[in-house]
């Protein structure tokens, strides 16, 4: 028998998250962001469950391949464009539309030979200062764009910094309409968090707006807001097995390190799930697991190939007994990733990016 863990992809979670992200921005197209092999989720497995989205946004040619591989032949976006000139070759083949953020990417497109003219996407740095042109050169990139014979039509693209946080966007928003307002073209601005806080506002929308990170069931403004609050679901469920118990004393202490000691005693269950799986070594005692669909914690390091749980609230609890560590359990209790995430001193996105190769996966 196979080592007891696995993660399972959850489609009819993407379909319903996406359909909540519509909701926030309402007459918006749908950018599905599915960079970094959609998040973790394996493009081919999520691909079915976000086939209602407008359009892909993604990162890499290969992605792109990928994608159209699946019969998809609505519209791509290479989130930062292309990153040399034959790249645009593959452009033009796979009908790819491209963000042109530096003037490196315009002067290869001059360069480039094509039947097909590109549809672009010109971004703006707004203030993030990561990619694009500032406000006061976007102007003269667009102009230089529009008289290439190689670009079809141009949109307008910025990101922001801060649409989860205390920040917010009002700074950038004002930015990116003060420096646009007379050009034509779509619009596309908004991440997860900015049309889940901001959709209700059309210029935050605009025309397309570019959600992942709620897609894949974890709440961009967590703990300010957790995935029942946005009414998201999760879309990967990481899940093993108990395969030893402890019966402690008080006093005694568990893992690498005796970092947990009991102070009276206590059942420990033995989880076949370690950092080697991609789970974070950070999550120490306290971090929430879900043990047969009920909620109880880790005690001690977590190690390369397994981690500690406590029974107490569950004296029924023992060898195979099944283990959440985010997700759905079988009983349908939910543990959002973003616990374990925050646990770990990180977000939802890290964990369910890092899952690793020796875990196997499904779909339902
Ligand atoms: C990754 C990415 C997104 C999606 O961001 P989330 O926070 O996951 O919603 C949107 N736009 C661009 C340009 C990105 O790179």
């Amino acid at each position: 028998m196979p080592r007891p863990i696995q993660a399972t992809i959850h489609t009819a979670a993407l379909r319903h998250n996406l359909g909540c992200v519509r909701r926030a921005a309402p007459d918006a197209k749908v950018w599905g962001v599915v960079k970094a092999n959609a998040y973790g989720h394996g493009i081919e497995r999520a691909f079915h469950g976000l086939r209602a989205a407008d359009g892909f946004g993604l990162l890499d040619l290969q992605e792109g391949q990928r994608v159209r591989d699946l019969g998809w032949r609505g519209p791509i976006l290479l989130l930062e464009g292309v990153f040399e000139a034959r790249d645009l070759e593959l452009c033009s083949r796979l009908n790819l539309w491209h963000t042109v953020h530096c003037d490196e990417q315009i002067d290869m497109l001059a360069m480039h030979k094509t039947h097909q003219p590109h549809r672009v996407f010109l971004k703006m740095n707004s203030g993030m200062n990561r990619l694009g042109f500032t406000p006061q050169r976007y102007r003269a990139a667009w102009t230089r764009l529009d008289a290439l014979p190689q670009v079809d039509e141009i949109s307008l693209m910025t990101h922001f910094s801060d649409a989860d946080g205390p920040r917010g966007i009002a700074r950038q928003l004002q930015v990116f309409t003060d420096a646009t307002h007379d050009l034509p073209g779509e619009r596309t601005l908004a991440n997860s968090a900015a049309s889940l806080r901001f959709g209700d506002d059309a210029a935050v929308r605009g025309d397309w707006i570019r959600p992942g990170i709620a897609v894949y069931g974890s709440a961009p403004d967590f703990p300010d807001h957790d995935i029942a609050h946005w009414q998201l679901q999760p879309t990967m469920t990481l899940a093993a097995r108990i395969i030893g118990v402890q019966q402690l004393a008080p006093g005694d202490t568990v893992g690498y390190g005796s970092s947990f000691r009991t102070d009276a005693a206590m059942r420990i269950g033995v989880v076949a799930c370690g950092y080697a799986d991609g789970y974070p070594r950070h999550c120490s005692t306290g971090t929430p697991v879900l043990v047969d669909g009920v909620r109880t914690r880790i005690v001690g390091r977590v190690s390369m190939d397994m981690l500690t749980v406590d029974l107490t609230p569950l004296p029924q609890a023992g060898f195979g007994s099944e283990v959440t560590l985010w997700g759905r359990a079988g009983n349908g209790a939910v543990l959002a990733i973003d616990e374990p995430a925050r646990s770990a001193g990180t977000v939802g996105y890290e964990l369910m990016c890092a899952v690793a190769q020796r875990v196997p996966v499904m779909v339902d």
